[in-house]
């Protein structure tokens, strides 16, 4: 792609991306928890909660729900609806579900970190308790219990979570390699994932990840000091430049494996359209952007500003690799 072609466009799309959110923030304001109404080119589309069910409604239809919703009475909105032909039994209530096989594993394989992030959810890696790691006895057990009801032929899910993974990677590279086996043995596939911070990366980890198929995700919050100021080291130096460096042989060798950047937003790191266009050019296979709504001790929370703020980001981002993608630029990678 062409760095120059999609920067230069940054600020008209921001423009647009601006007056899009706007538009939308003004005139779908929830109303009712029962319904809502989505006008977009051409028709209204009505939202029904009970079930998530989308309909396109005729302008009649629409005004009729629009002075209901102005009057705020529930109880005509229900008369309307059954009226219309859409009331059903209600689908989603609080009956607990029954439990599901298990298909998927999380991992903490270490209780430990060591970094400091500013809104960390875990309590800088130990969740409020002692450091440690998990023994590679406790992890293979959970990797017997994962795969003792399943049938040949099915696919099951091993996520390795932390503090930082990285930490124990004698047992994680282990445990990997058990599941592999025991699932080979029965017929199952087993995939793989990992979230780290990216810091601990060496350049060997890239051959064990790409071997076993990874989805590898890095923690990033941003470019440069905007990362550094919220995913500092514990000691508060800077892991931007660390982990850019670490991940290079990830990015180089990722055919198997999937290697995507992670961004938690915060006030502090509201340029995402920009940071987009950065970890896309480094070769990222994708780039989530995940806003902090809670932390442990309140901080870098996102208030409802700052969340027409990310919506507007997230616009200029569609705008933006739209612009990416179009045939004009196809050319000029
Ligand atoms: S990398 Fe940051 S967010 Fe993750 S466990 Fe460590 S301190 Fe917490």
């Amino acid at each position: 792609m062409n760095p120059v072609a999609t920067h230069t466009s940054t600020n008209s799309l921001a423009t647009i991306a601006s007056e899009l959110a706007s538009r939308i923030q003004q005139r779908t304001p929830p109303r009712s928890p029962q319904i809502h109404l989505v006008p977009t080119a051409g028709n209204t589309q009505l939202f029904v909660a009970n079930g998530s069910r989308m309909y396109t409604v005729s302008d009649t239809i629409a005004d009729r729900f629009q002075q209901l919703l102005a009057t705020g009475d529930e109880a005509a909105i229900t008369t309307e609806l059954i009226a219309l032909g859409l009331d059903t039994p209600v689908l989603i209530n609080d009956t607990p579900l029954e439990s599901p096989k298990l298909y998927a594993l999380s991992l903490a394989i270490a209780q430990k970190c060591n970094m400091g992030c500013a809104y960390c959810y875990a309590d800088q890696g130990d969740f409020g308790g002692p450091t440690k790691n998990m023994s590679l006895d406790t992890a293979k057990q959970s990797v017997d219990l994962l795969l003792k009801d399943c049938t040949p032929g099915s696919k099951v899910q091993v996520t390795f979570l932390g503090g930082e993974p990285l930490i124990n990677r004698n047992a994680l590279r282990e445990a990997t390699a058990y599941a592999f086996e025991q699932g080979r043995q029965k017929g199952i596939q087993v995939n793989f994932s990992l979230t780290s911070n990216g810091t601990l990366l060496r350049a060997d980890d890239a051959g064990f990840f790409e071997q076993y198929g990874f989805a590898v995700t890095i923690s990033l919050d941003g470019i440069g000091e905007q990362h550094d100021r919220l995913r500092p080291m514990k000691g508060g130096a800077g892991t931007y430049a660390k982990i850019i460096e670490n991940i290079q042989p990830l990015l180089a060798l990722q055919r198997k494996m999937q290697v995507s950047a992670r961004v938690t937003v915060t006030p502090l790191n509201m340029d995402i359209a920009k940071t987009l266009q950065e970890f896309v050019d480094m070769g990222f296979h994708s780039v989530g952007f995940s806003p902090l709504l809670r932390s442990s001790n309140g901080k870098g929370e996102m208030s409802p500003e700052d969340l027409q703020q990310m919506l507007q980001g997230m616009i200029e981002c569609g705008l933006l690799l739209n612009n990416m993608l179009s045939p004009a630029n196809a050319f000029r990678s």
